[in-house]
C-alpha cells in the first residue's frame, strides 16, 4: 500500500527565498513545457508526451539555468503527460465543454509544490527531525517518528498562510495495527445532524468546537467576498481564511483519528455508504464543502486504518437505505426528511431513522459479502475468513493513489 505522510517543515529565511524561487522556476518551467505540447497537439496532431517532453524538459532547465533539480524538473514533465493523458481520456468518453477539463497554464499562487523524486538522491532523512534536500540544505522537520514502509518521494508545499509543508511519500506499508480480537460489525450512517449513527444505535455528533471553527470559517468567507480584487484588505483577508481553514482541518483531523482509532479496534467489518464525490464536488457553497471533507477524511483514515489492522471496508450503495425497514424489508414511499422516527407499517418496526439506515448498511454490506440472511444487529460475523480474497474491495481500488492528506485550500 501506498501512504503518504505529511509533516511541517521549519526552514530559514534564506531557504524560504531558495524555495519560494524554485517554485517559481517550476511554474514557468510547467507553462513552457504545456505551451510546446498544446502546440504540437494542435498544429500537427500530435503529442508531445513522455520521455520527449522529458528531454525537453532537461533542455530548457539547462538553456535557462534552472537552480530546481533535474529530477523536479522532469517530475513537472511527468504532471503535463497525466494532465494530458487525463484529458484523452476524458475526450474519448464523449465529455465536452467545461467537463473536458484542457490542461490550463498556471498562474501565480496556482502552482504550490515542488516535487523531489528520488530518495536518497534527491532528499534525505537524517534522523527523526531533519530533513536535508539537495540545493536547499537541511531543514528542520517535524517527524511524527510514525512514518514506515519504503521512501519514495518528496513534495514541498507551500500553503497560502506562507508555511511549508513536506508530504513523503512511501510504497509498503505493513500492517501494523492491532486487528481486533472478536469479528464484529457494524453499520453506520453519515447524517447533516449528527456526524455519525452507527447501527447498535451510538450517535457521535459534531463536537462544538468543531461546530464553532466552521461557523467561524464560514464568516471569514463571506467577509473575503466583499473585499476588492487585488486589493491590500483582500490578501489579508485570504490569508486570515487560509489559516482559519487550518485551523478547523487540524482539528478535525484529530478528531477523526480519535473516532476512526476506536472503530477500527473494535469493529472487523465495517459498512458505510459509498461517497459520490462528482455530486459533491459540483457544489461550491462553502458549508457544503465542509461537510464533503469532513466525509471524506472520515472514509480515507478508515480505509488506510482498516488496511493496517486487515479488516474489512464495505462500501455500499446509498440509495433507499433510510426508506426501507431494517428488519422485514418493506418500503416506505412518502418518507421525508423531517420525519426522524422509522415506522414499519409491515412488522410494526419503531426506530430512531438514522439507526434504521445505519442496520440497512450493514445489511447491504453484509449481502455483498455474499450472506443473504444475517442479523442486522451485528452479532454474527464469522464470514470473515470466506472473504479474505473479497477483503477490502473497494480500498484496493485506491492502491495506485496515495490515501494522504493532500487536501489543498
Ligand atoms: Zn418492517
Amino acid at each position: 500500500m501506498i501512504r503518504s505522510f505529511k509533516y511541517r517543515l521549519y526552514v530559514t529565511k534564506e531557504q524560504d527565498i531558495v524555495l519560494d524561487k524554485q517554485l517559481e522556476e517550476a511554474r514557468a518551467l510547467y507553462n513552457l513545457l504545456l505551451e510546446a505540447s498544446i502546440k504540437a497537439y494542435k498544429e500537427d496532431n500530435k503529442s508531445l508526451l513522455g520521455y520527449k517532453l522529458n528531454e525537453l524538459s532537461l533542455r530548457l532547465r539547462k538553456e535557462k539555468g534552472l537552480s530546481i533539480s533535474a529530477q523536479s524538473s522532469q517530475e513537472i514533465a511527468g504532471r503535463i503527460t497525466k494532465a494530458f493523458k487525463n484529458f484523452f481520456r476524458r475526450l474519448n468518453e464523449g465529455k465536452r465543454g467545461n467537463s473536458l477539463g484542457y490542461p490550463r497554464f498556471k498562474a501565480n499562487r496556482r502552482y504550490e509544490s515542488i516535487t523531489f523524486p528520488q530518495y536518497p538522491h534527491c532528499f534525505k532523512l537524517l534522523d527523526e527531525d531533519t530533513l536535508s534536500i539537495w540545493n536547499v540544505g537541511i531543514s528542520r522537520i517535524k517527524y511524527l517518528k510514525d512514518i514506515n514502509g519504503k521512501i519514495k518521494t518528496l513534495t514541498l508545499k507551500k500553503e497560502p498562510t506562507g508555511n511549508w509543508y513536506a508530504v513523503i511519500i512511501c510504497d509498503g506499508i505493513t500492517g501494523k495495527r492491532k486487528a481486533p480480537t472478536e469479528d464484529k460489525a457494524i453499520g453506520i450512517d453519515v447524517g447533516l445532524t449528527s456526524l455519525i449513527t452507527t447501527s447498535e444505535g451510538t450517535v457521535v455528533n459534531n463536537p462544538h468546537f468543531l461546530k464553532k471553527a466552521e461557523t467561524i470559517l464560514i464568516r471569514r468567507d463571506k467577509q473575503l467576498s466583499k473585499k476588492m480584487k487585488r486589493s491590500k484588505n483582500r490578501y489579508k483577508a485570504i490569508l486570515k481564511l487560509a489559516k482559519a481553514y487550518r485551523k478547523t482541518t487540524r482539528r478535525r483531523e484529530t478528531f477523526l483519528h480519535n473516532l476512526t482509532s476506536k472503530l477500527i479496534s473494535e469493529y472487523k467489518i465495517i459498512a458505510l455508504e459509498k461517497l459520490n464525490v462528482v455530486g459533491l464536488a459540483k457544489n461550491h457553497r462553502l458549508s457544503k464543502q465542509i461537510l464533503d471533507v469532513r466525509w471524506s477524511e472520515f472514509v480515507r483514515q478508515l480505509i488506510y486504518k482498516a488496511e493496517e489492522a486487515g479488516s474489512i471496508i464495505l462500501q455500499v450503495d446509498p440509495r433507499n437505505t433510510s426508506k426501507k425497514c431494517s428488519k422485514c424489508g418493506w418500503k416506505d414511499e412518502d418518507q421525508t426528511l423531517a420525519d426522524r422516527m422509522f415506522k414499519c407499517e409491515n412488522c410494526g418496526l419503531e426506530l430512531d431513522r438514522d439507526i434504521n439506515a445505519a442496520r440497512n448498511i450493514l445489511k447491504t454490506g453484509l449481502n455483498t459479502l455474499g450472506r443473504r440472511e444475517i442479523n442486522a444487529c451485528g452479532d454474527e460475523t464469522s464470514v470473515l475468513e470466506k472473504t479474505k480474497a473479497r477483503l477490502v474491495v473497494e480500498a484496493r481500488k485506491n492502491e495506485k493513489r496515495p490515501v494522504g492528506r493532500f487536501r489543498s485550500y
